[in-house]
């Protein structure tokens, strides 16, 4: 086992890190204070290579691998994880769901504004009644010619308001469950949809944009249909595993801002005459969360190699996501508590950090769900 990275991948991680230090740090407060998407930001991504990393170079991508991806998204997640967010949904979820499902007439016409970020894009699968439940999505796609007219809502889709077009998964039949599913992409200003910003405000990802979308006979043809009438449960799955390593790989760069920040604190704060570092109870702290930020970085690291060695990574997928995840929320807790007062303040990121990590263990999968894909597949089929 080669546990040392390549130089391409490493200068996907210094571009990246340049990219957050002179993009995303000195505003992620201010934006996540204001609750402000900041829509130019895209196009800052898209001419930094960013948003088409994970793409292949033909339709403008820079063909990252997955261990280069992974550490591009632990560089962003570190710094902003609305963000990161916003790159993961327009880069993996819609856009690597485009290059495994979409016609080639869709690739060619989606994927290059894609990449440069001359276009928003966003995934919606969730509704107010059918969340981890995806087959019990209800938003129709009747019949209407030669094509469908889609009525529903779907609710926290990421980009949604912002959208120029939305990849929107709607049942033909719902009497066919997970079969009857289907992949749309619907124009953001299609006649029809009325899309409003979620009540209530956010507990984190507060720089992001996330809508309910109202459907209401919005018409689509047969070439807005992406993998096949029917075949949409597989395009929404695959959309979902695309996307968890980036938030398994963001919670990692969650966990090292968060010990950064503790280290340098336990560094200078003193109290009783010395160090707060130099307190056992405090090591300890320090030393748990920096173990439990090389197992969520080595668990990202192997999971993102078995995909580019075409390995199956389901289930080691699911691993880095479950154990990252929950350990970005603990390391992001404890950095408030070690920080002291100075932590319970929007100067340090570390409560910013709390409130966007619980996110993470929400979307995508819930750590709960994570829990079931390990389990099913450690248990396998009931034979008996
Ligand atoms: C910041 C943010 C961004 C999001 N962005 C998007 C987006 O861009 N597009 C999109 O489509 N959606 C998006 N979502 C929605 C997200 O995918 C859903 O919230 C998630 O799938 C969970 O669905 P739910 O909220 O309806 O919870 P529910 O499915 O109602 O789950 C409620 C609870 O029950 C548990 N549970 C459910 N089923 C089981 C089971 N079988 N076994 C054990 N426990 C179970 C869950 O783990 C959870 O704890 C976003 C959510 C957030 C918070």
């Amino acid at each position: 086992m080669d546990f040392r990275i390549s130089d391409d991948a490493r200068a996907v991680a210094d571009l990246c890190r340049t990219f957050a230090a002179t993009h995303l740090a000195p505003f992620a407060r201010e934006r996540d204070e204001q609750g402000r998407f900041d829509a130019a930001v895209v196009r800052q991504l898209g001419d930094a290579g960013i948003l088409g990393g994970a793409l292949p170079t033909d339709v403008g991508g820079r063909a990252w691998s997955k261990v280069a991806y992974a550490l591009a998204m632990e560089e962003l997640g570190a710094v902003d994880n609305s963000w990161r967010g916003f790159v993961t949904v327009q880069g993996s979820l819609v856009g690597l769901c485009l290059l495994d499902h979409g016609d080639a007439t869709q690739r060619r016409e989606h994927l290059p504004p894609l990449a440069a970020g001359t276009r928003i894009y966003a995934y919606a699968l969730t509704e107010p009644s059918a969340g981890t439940d995806v087959a019990a999505l209800s938003t129709r796609a009747v019949p209407d010619g030669d094509g469908w007219r889609i009525s529903g809502e779907k609710h926290w889709i990421t980009n949604g308001g912002a959208a120029d077009f939305i990849l929107v998964f709607a049942t033909v039949d719902p009497a066919l469950k997970h079969k009857g599913i289907t992949g749309f992409l619907v124009r953001g200003d299609a006649p029809g949809l009325v899309r409003r910003p979620m009540e209530g405000s956010e507990l984190g990802h507060r720089g992001s944009n996330h809508a309910r979308l109202v459907f209401d006979g919005v018409r689509v043809g047969p070439s807005d249909v992406v993998g096949g009438v029917g075949k949409g449960f597989r395009v929404a799955m695959g959309g979902l595993e695309h996307g968890r390593l980036g938030v398994a790989a963001g919670a990692v760069g969650i966990q090292r801002a968060c010990l950064d920040e503790a280290v340098a604190f336990a560094k200078s704060r003193r109290q009783f005459g010395q160090r707060i570092g130099d307190f056992q109870m405090i090591q300890k702290v320090l030393a748990d969360m920096h173990a439990n930020l090389e197992a969520s970085r080595l668990l990202v690291m192997k999971a993102a190699a078995l995909k580019d060695a075409g390995l199956p990574n389901q289930r080691e997928v699911s691993t880095a996501k479950l154990f990252a995840t929950d350990a970005a929320v603990r390391a992001a807790d404890e950095t408030i508590l070690l920080l002291g007062s100075r932590g319970y303040t929007s100067l340090s990121p570390a409560g910013r950090m709390l409130r966007d990590a619980k996110g993470m263990q929400i979307y995508e999968g819930t750590s709960h769900v994570q829990r079931l894909i390990i389990a099913r597949d450690l248990l396998g089929k009931d034979e008996g």
